[in-house]
């Protein structure tokens, strides 16, 4: 131990404040179980984040009774999921058949959603974020992950733990420290991240994906702008940069004709930033002391919108199973075993989609440079001539498999 080093001990510190750290961090504190978060930067106001809250996660909110205040703050829903290919509109999912409160998907950027869950948490004594924090390497007791070393805001922190839990996402340094094995999946695609302002009065409302001449770019309405992903093959960035910065607005225009009059607002390479793509996911998310979990168990693709949902049933689904024991002190590697059985069969599920699509749709239609309709996989022509299919993708997107219910209720005391 460091002489110099600040000391906290606690029941459970969670290296990562994003949905799956903070989920699990609010979960545990309303159980009663004393937890600290540490999150390695100073707010969450990062580009890089997805925006989109799914029927499944606001059914968890609902079941925490804070459904309503969430609904409170702005946000769009967005009820059927539309893709535009060529001149072509598909609507890929209908969410107003899901046996769920919200029959919709709410688009709230992730900063916000974050802070609700931080300044609901605030609510539980036992609830502690230490923003600034980067966790380091572990401390290890008798064989056992016992806690975490990090780096804060006044130096070095040491922080004494029953359980550690990984939520660091995709780049997981913890992961690594403990020598855990990845399975990589690949993914051919990165992600261009860009924002274009938007015109209310003339520009169309939600349309996720566009396709157009071998382009695909998707557009996120956050009201004063679009948030814009525009999907590359990966490695594809330095021959897109070497056509140079007109070709590539051109790029966007194509794809979106009614950006023509703002692509301009690019002004160099410096106002569109890379984001890598990583499918992968641990053999064992586990061992003695340290549980990963979300992104850090699991690194996912953005297609689909899904791995924000994923990473909140992961955090919901670990409450469940380890709050009870972990009120009292360490829990057994049996339990943190049930977390990785009852979590696998969803994550599985998930990126076998994903890859599906990413490998199937999204890659040969930017690597041929063309996405005819006529080229259209057999699938989406039939979402278009059977509507009744579109409840398939709706389910699929809309609550993933497995959904996850809270089971763990408050204690009347807190
Ligand atoms: C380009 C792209 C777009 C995406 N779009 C969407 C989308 O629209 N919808 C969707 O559902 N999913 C989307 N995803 C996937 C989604 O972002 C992730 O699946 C989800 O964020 C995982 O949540 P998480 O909490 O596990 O990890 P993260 O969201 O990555 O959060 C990890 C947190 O840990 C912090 N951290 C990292 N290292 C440390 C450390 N050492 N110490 C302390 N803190 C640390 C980070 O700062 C971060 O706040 C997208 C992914 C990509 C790559």
């Amino acid at each position: 131990m460091s002489p110099s080093a600040d000391q906290i001990a606690t029941r459970c510190c969670i290296a990562g404040g994003g949905p799956a750290g903070m989920m699990l961090g609010y979960l545990l504190a309303r159980a009663g179980v004393d937890v600290v978060i540490l999150e390695k930067h100073a707010d969450f106001l990062r580009d890089f984040r997805g925006d989109t809250i799914h029927p499944s996660t606001l059914e968890v909110l609902h079941e925490l009774g804070l459904l309503d205040e969430f609904l409170k703050r702005p946000h769009q829903q967005l009820q059927r999921l539309v893709a535009q290919i060529d001149d072509f509109s598909v609507t890929i999912g209908d969410l107003s058949h899901l046996p769920t409160r919200c029959k919709f998907v709410a688009f709230m950027p992730q900063w916000d959603f974050l802070n609700f869950l931080v300044e609901a948490g605030r609510k539980f004594k036992t609830f502690r974020v230490i923003m600034n924090a980067e966790a380091t390497d572990f401390i290890e007791v008798g064989g056992a992950v016992g806690g975490l070393r990090a780096t804060g805001q006044n130096g070095a922190l040491e922080i004494r733990a029953d359980l550690v839990v990984a939520a660091d996402g995709r780049h997981s340094i913890l992961r690594e420290r403990a020598g855990l094995e990845v399975q990589v999946l690949g993914a051919p695609i990165d992600v261009l991240w860009m924002r274009l302002s938007r015109n209310p009065a003339t520009d169309p409302a939600q349309t996720l994906g566009r396709f157009r001449a071998g382009r695909f770019m998707v557009m996120l309405n956050r009201e004063d702008y679009w948030q814009c992903a525009f999907v590359i093959p990966k490695g594809a960035l330095e021959p897109l940069r070497a056509r140079g910065l007109e070709a590539f607005r051109a790029d966007i225009v194509t794809v979106a004709p009614f950006l023509a009059d703002r692509v301009a607002e690019l002004k160099s390479w410096d106002d569109i930033k890379l984001l890598s793509v990583a499918v992968d996911r641990l053999r064992e998310w586990y061992r003695p002391g340290l549980l990963c979990i979300g992104d850090a168990a699991h690194a996912m693709s953005p297609i689909g919108g899904v791995g924000i949902n994923l990473a909140i049933q992961d955090a919901v689904a670990t409450a469940n199973i380890l709050s009870p024991g972990l009120e009292r002190g360490p829990v057994s590697i049996d339990l943190l075993r049930a977390v990785q059985q009852r979590r696998m069969f969803p994550t599985r599920a998930t990126q076998r989609m994903q890859i599906l699509a990413q490998d199937r749709i999204v890659s040969p239609a930017i690597q041929s440079g063309a996405a005819p309709i006529r080229k259209l996989p057999f699938a989406l022509g039939l979402l278009n001539r059977f509507p009744i299919l579109r409840r398939i993708p709706a389910r699929v997107i809309g609550m993933g498999f497995r959904p996850e219910h809270v089971r763990i209720s408050r204690p009347s005391a807190s």
